[in-house]
Order: structure tokens, then sequence, then C-alpha cells
């Protein structure tokens, strides 16, 4: 386990809590005395995610239990929560939802923050980054199996998962033109710790969200989550880089019989993905 994922939480807290179908996770929300019963859609949001990863994933969850803490205050990073192994914290705006008082956008919020920081406990916790410059393998991953999870469990919203997936298409084309011009989705190493913008930008989420989607609509869903399941049982509580992924990928996608471009050979993964990883921009094809 990497130390970055460890956490501890001490207060006066009260929680709503229930179990998961698939793998009996017991899973609480805590929040402070008097505000637990905000929790609900929060709750539901970790239990829904929690049985959708274990089953598409063919992974269980590493954990007995999950709690999630929702804070009065948390200074953590732009998205307000962050996914310590077996303990997600954040600011209460991102976790409590009011019946009478709370919008449908903070709806969306919730479900989605939830959703984002359960799917780390898999891609980040059981499975790390080797250094800061791969967090596009947590990152691209919890940005955009949440909206698998809404599509799975709440089909009525797909027009919602559409948008979603657009936004992710569409932000990481057009956020980073704050910043001057588009940034890797892997960064220079150098860039780590430099205090420089990169390491979080955009492209390390919704860029890292687009492009693992286009992979997948590439190689197909099945070969996919074929690639995925192996990846997890072979490298759990292990470290990784971008080339571990893609040689499951790789390889998946050869034993699918997926062929290259000029189809002399299998699509190696490695190479088709390194121009969206590691170039800046967004790549211009010539057909
Ligand atoms: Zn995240």
């Amino acid at each position: 386990m990497s130390s970055y994922l460890l956490a501890l939480s001490i207060g006066d807290y009260a929680s709503l809590k229930a179990v998961t179908k698939v793998d009996k996770v017991l899973v609480r929300v805590w929040t402070w005395n008097g505000m637990q019963n905000y929790v609900e859609k929060a709750l539901q949001s970790a239990v829904d995610t929690l049985d959708y990863m274990s089953t598409y994933l063919n992974q269980p969850c590493s954990l007995g239990k999950l709690d999630l803490v929702a804070l009065p205050q948390f200074i953590g990073r732009a998205e307000g929560a962050m996914e310590n192994w077996g303990l997600i914290l954040g600011d209460y705006n991102e976790f409590l939802w009011h019946p009478d008082y709370s919008d449908t956008d903070t709806l969306n919020r919730v479900m989605e923050v939830i959703s984002h920081e359960t799917t780390h406990q898999w891609f980040g916790d059981l499975i790390s980054p080797a250094w800061w410059q791969y967090l596009f393998l947590n990152e691209g991953f919890a940005s955009y199996l949440y909206i698998d999870v809404i599509s799975n469990y709440y089909p009525q919203q797909q027009a919602y998962a559409d948008s979603r997936w657009f936004y992710n298409s569409e932000s990481a084309m057009t956020e980073e033109e704050s910043f001057g011009g588009l940034l890797p989705t892997i960064p220079e190493p150098s860039l780590v710790g430099s205090g420089q913008e990169g390491m979080f930008s955009i492209s390390v989420y919704s860029k890292a969200a687009a492009i693992l989607k286009m992979l997948r609509d590439t190689v197909g869903n099945v070969t996919f989550q074929t690639a995925l399941r192996q990846y997890f049982k072979e490298n759990q509580y292990t470290t990784v880089t971008d080339e571990t992924l893609w040689g499951y990928v790789t390889q998946a996608a050869a034993n699918a019989g997926i062929p290259n471009w000029n189809y002399d050979g299998f699509l190696n993964i490695s190479s088709f993905m390194r121009p969206y990883t590691y170039q800046v921009g967004v790549i211009l094809s010539n057909l």
C-alpha cells in the first residue's frame, strides 16, 4: 500500500450504513452528529459503485469495510475528496444532499464524487502508479467508470451519462487553453513536485478518460474488460506504469484477433497510445 493512502479520522460522528450485495462489504457514511440523514445518496452511490466494480473487474473489494467521512472543513484538491484506502474523506458539500434544499446539480455532484473516489479503491489503491507522472492510471479510470455506474443502475439517466462523456472530451480540449496550451496526459517527470501546473491537469483527468474510452471503443468492450481483469489479477498490491496496462490490452487484442492498421500483425497498444499520452494537444489524423 502506498503511504499517501493512509488516513485516520477522529470526531463526534454519526453514520448511515449498508452492506453491498456482491461482496457483503460494510459501507458507512459518517458526518457530524445530526446531519447523518443527508448522506443517503452518498451511501447509495458508494454501494452501487462497489458492486459494479467488483463484478466488472471480477476482483472483490479488497477490504471488508469502506468508511466515508463528510467533514465540515476539508482542505483537499479540486475534487474535494480523497480516496484513502478504506477511508474516503471529503468536504460535506460533496457528500450531503438535502431533499428540500439541495438541487439536481448537487445530486449529480454527490453521485460523481462518491463514485469517483470509490473507483479509486481499485484504480489507485489496489494498484498504484509507480510514480506520479502515471497518475492518469488512477484519475483517467475514476473520471469515466462512474459514468458506467450511472448507466448501469440508473438507465433513465442515460442522457445525462452521455453528456458526461461529451464533457470529458470537450473539457480536455478547451480548459487547458487557459494554460497557454495543452499538457500531456503523462507529464515530464521534472514537472512532478515542481509546483507547476501539470501533475493534476485536466489532461490527467478528462483527457485520460476520453482516450481510455477511445481505446475501449477501438478494441471493444469485452476485450478491454478481459485485459483489465488480467491486469488486476496479476498486479494487485503492486505499482505499475502505462506500459504495464498497455501490455495487457495488447495481449487481449491479439487474443481477440484485432489487426494493426496495416493488417500485417496485431494491434500494438503501446505504440497506438503513446502519441495520445506523451504528446501535447489533440492528435491530427490524416486519412
Ligand atoms: Zn481521483
